[in-house]
């Protein structure tokens, strides 16, 4: 029988098996999507909305457990597993009470006696997702996509099922009907059969720029609406005139936070050249002093990777990049220990065309690029075939704003780290992907913008 495996990323031991569905059990789950999806559109909003507070809850109250699971699977700080559970039932919070604004009819002025917008589900959606936030990336697209009456089908990354599971668990609990959230433990070469299923509206994929040409491919070809939440390769622009010792504490986090896997973690420290040694040595000694161990573990800093391929690959980029004349000031190998970790690693001398300037690195990798001056920091931050996010920082806020309002990407903050906030749409531009999650534009991307005009 085919399985899906957990492997404690900490230890390299298997931590749980989880079968793949047969085609039967795959074809019920498409049915009970739909046939939950006539039933739960038709459910008055003010019951989604209060499903959705049942399910922010029991989030809150089952807060230790859904984290240890986190963390025993791919390898996530304990605390950073607990502050993702948090997150999302804060999302929760946040769509509960402004939804049904989001969801109202909107009036316009027509030669019509009356012409407005109603925002209609769609039907089934499927979520392919990745590891990385293993509930945070499903939910901020599952939370606005049934609360506007869809159902949704989850494909999750093949290493975290049991995360996978539990998610199913909790929407049952919660109270939402059958139907309304299905997990999908299939394999990834069975996705494109799903996207083609007719009774499937539109897919979601959060993941690899690779899986994203696939799922867009299959998407188009069936004619089906996509949102992209692809890769990153975040600049992080430090001006002459920043806070050195207080930028160099926020690189760490925004290059360390989340094992280093994170979509939009910053990637490339492009800095201007005035202060770029001083913030070399900065970042060089935070990386020392780092704690790498058990995720468990509260004084840990750093945790493993996901798998073990991630570790290879990621050595490889480090590698590619030294050979090409890259100075590796600290780290560059995997760890000799139990488990899938590698030593945090800072790369300097980065330019254009090294692997860790053109790739994005998933992993605990900086890579600090030098530029002659703002202008030149931006044209390097913009020679990226990604736009996911970016950052500007200085102690001249309105300098930064202008500099901000130049990167190509989808999200930039003048000294603040990137992340995502329910309150605003989060996604990319160029190989970063297409559509937008969380905010307003993240519950209408799931809709039927239906015209009505009433004469
Ligand atoms: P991944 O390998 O692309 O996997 C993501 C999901 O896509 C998994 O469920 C995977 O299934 C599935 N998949 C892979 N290839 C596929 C294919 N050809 N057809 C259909 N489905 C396919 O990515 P990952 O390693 O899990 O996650 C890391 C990547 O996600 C990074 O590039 C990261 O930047 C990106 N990411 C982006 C965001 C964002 O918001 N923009 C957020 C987080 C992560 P299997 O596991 O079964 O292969």
């Amino acid at each position: 029988m085919d399985e899906l495996i957990s492997v404690n990323p900490a230890t390299g031991e298997r931590i749980g098996a989880y079968p793949v569905l047969s085609a039967g059990a795959l074809e019920a789950s498409l049915a009970r999507a739909e046939a939950g999806f006539s039933r739960w559109a038709a459910v008055p909003l003010g019951e989604r909305v209060q499903a959705l507070e049942r399910l922010a809850a029991l989030l809150r109250s089952q807060q230790h457990e859904l984290a240890r699971q986190v963390t025993a699977e791919m390898g996530k700080r304990f605390a950073e597993a607990r502050a993702e559970v948090e997150k999302c039932a804060f999302a929760c919070d946040y769509y509960a009470a402004q939804g049904p604004g989001f969801l109202a009819d909107e009036t316009v002025d027509t030669a019509a006696g009356r012409s407005l917008i109603a925002w209609h589900p769609l039907g089934p959606i499927l979520l392919v997702m990745p590891w990385n936030f293993p509930y945070w990336q499903v939910l901020r697209q599952a939370i606005p996509a049934t609360l506007a009456g869809n159902t949704v089908l989850l494909k999750h990354a093949a290493n975290v099922p049991g995360c996978a599971a539990a998610l199913e668990r909790i929407f049952r609990e919660a109270g939402y009907p059958e139907g309304v959230f299905g997990n999908l433990a299939i394999r990834s070469g069975a996705v494109a059969g799903v996207i083609a299923d007719p009774r499937v509206r539109g897919v979601s994929l959060t993941g690899s720029e690779g899986a994203g040409r696939a799922v867009a491919s299959a998407a188009g070809k069936a004619l089906k609406k996509t949102v992209l939440e692809l890769g990153g390769s975040d600049a992080f622009i430090v001006l002459a005139d920043a806070d050195l010792d207080g930028t160099v504490e926020q690189a760490l986090r925004a290059r360390f936070q989340n094992n280093g896997e994170t979509c939009i973690a910053a990637k490339r420290f492009i800095v201007e050249a005035a202060v770029a040694d001083d913030f070399v040595a900065g970042l060089q000694a935070g990386i020392e002093r780092m704690k790498v161990g058990d995720p468990m573990a509260q004084d840990t800093d750093l945790g493993p990777l996901a798998r073990a391929d991630l570790c290879d690959e990621l050595h490889r980029q480090v590698t590619r990049s030294v050979a090409a004349g890259a100075v590796c000031r600290t780290g560059g190998q995997r760890l000799e220990r139990p488990g899938f970790y590698y030593a945090p690693t800072l790369l300097d001398r980065v330019v254009p065309g090294m692997a860790a300037f053109e790739e994005e690195t998933f992993g605990p990798v900086a890579a600090v690029t030098r530029a002659a001056d703002a202008d030149e920091a931006v044209r390097l931050a913009n020679a990226s075939r990604y736009g996911l996010g970016g950052s500007v920082w200085t102690r001249d806020r309105a300098r930064g704003e202008a500099l901000a309002r130049r990167l190509e990407c989808g999200c930039a903050f003048v000294n603040g780290i990137v992340r995502s906030d329910p309150r605003l749409p989060f996604g990319g531009i160029k190989d970063s992907g297409y559509g937008r999650e969380l905010g307003l534009l993240g519950i209408r991307e799931f809709v039927n913008a239906k015209s009505l005009w009433i004469d």
